[in-house]
C-alpha cells in the first residue's frame, strides 16, 4: 500500500474562461491522472472559476491591464490556497500572463509550450492559427510560436477572423455546436491550407467542441486544450523540472 495521502502536485486552474473549457480541463485532468496512477486516484486541483462576463467585457473593450489585475488577484488566491503551479484555460488571457504572474512564485505552464512542441515534433514549420480576435489579430501568441518554436504562423483573413471570433463568443462559450459554424471553420482551415499552412492550431479552448481531427483527415489539428491538459497531467504527476513559459 502506497503512503497516503499520495503526494502529487496541486494544479491551480485559472478557469471560467469559459466554463465549457474548464469543465473539459477538470474532467480530462482527472481521467488522465487516473489512467496514470490507477485505483481511485484523480488530480489535486484548485479551480478559480472567474466570471466570464468580466472576461468578455475586458476583451471586447481591450482593457488588458484591468484583465491582468483581475486575474492577478485570482492567481494570488490560488497560490495562497496551496497550488504548486498555475495554468490558465484561456489562450486569449495568456496575453496578460506577464501581468497576472508578476507577484507569483510558483511556475506557470504556458499553453503555447506543449502546443509549439507538438507542432515542431511533426516537422511542421508553417502553421495556421484559429482563436479569438486578439489571438489572431495581435502578435502576442503568434510571436510566442514564431520566436520560441521558429514557426511561421498564418492567420485567417479579416473577414474570416470576424466569423471565427463571433462563433466562439456567440456559440461555443455557451456550449452551442452549430453545423453551419462547423462548416465555416472547416472552410477557413482549407483556405489556410491553400495559403501554405501544414496544420492548424486550435488556439481557443472551446474549439474542440466543434472540430475533430476526423473532420479533416489530411490537415493535422493541434488542439490547445488537449495538449495543455496532457502537459498539465504530466507535470503534476511526474517529478519533472520546471515547465517552460515566459516567467
Ligand atoms: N477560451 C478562450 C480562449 O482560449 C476564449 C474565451 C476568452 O476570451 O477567454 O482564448
Amino acid at each position: 500500500m502506497d503512503a497516503r495521502p499520495l503526494k502529487i502536485k496541486t494544479i491551480g486552474i485559472l478557469g471560467g474562461m469559459s466554463d465549457q473549457a474548464t469543465l473539459q480541463y477538470y474532467r480530462e485532468i482527472n481521467a488522465q491522472v487516473n489512467r496514470r496512477l490507477g485505483g481511485w486516484d484523480i488530480g489535486e486541483t484548485i479551480i478559480s472559476g472567474v466570471n466570464f462576463g468580466n472576461i468578455e467585457y475586458f476583451v471586447r473593450s481591450a482593457k488588458w491591464e484591468e484583465a491582468g489585475d483581475y486575474l492577478a488577484e485570482k492567481a494570488i488566491g490560488l497560490q495562497a490556497a496551496g497550488a504548486d503551479f498555475l495554468i490558465c484555460v484561456s489562450n486569449t488571457m495568456h496575453r496578460v500572463a506577464p501581468r497576472f504572474m508578476k507577484n507569483i512564485s510558483i511556475p506557470f505552464l504556458h499553453i503555447g509550450d506543449p502546443t509549439g512542441a507538438a507542432v515542431t515534433a511533426q516537422g511542421i514549420n508553417r502553421i495556421g492559427l484559429l482563436g479569438t480576435m486578439p489571438v489572431m489579430a495581435t502578435p502576442f501568441l503568434r510571436n510566442y510560436y514564431e520566436e520560441k518554436f521558429s514557426l511561421e504562423v498564418v492567420v485567417p483573413t479579416k473577414e474570416e477572423q470576424e466569423d471565427i471570433d463571433h462563433i466562439i463568443f456567440r456559440e461555443l462559450v455557451r456550449g452551442q455546436v452549430v453545423q453551419k459554424s462547423k462548416d465555416r471553420y472547416l472552410g477557413v482551415c482549407d483556405s489556410l491550407a491553400s495559403r501554405g499552412a501544414q496544420g492548424i492550431i486550435l488556439g481557443c479552448t472551446e474549439i474542440f467542441l466543434l472540430l475533430n481531427q476526423s473532420d479533416s483527415p489530411g490537415l493535422p489539428f493541434f488542439d490547445t486544450t488537449a495538449l495543455h491538459i496532457a502537459e498539465t497531467v504530466r507535470f503534476a504527476t511526474e517529478d519533472a523540472s520546471s515547465p517552460g513559459g515566459i516567467f
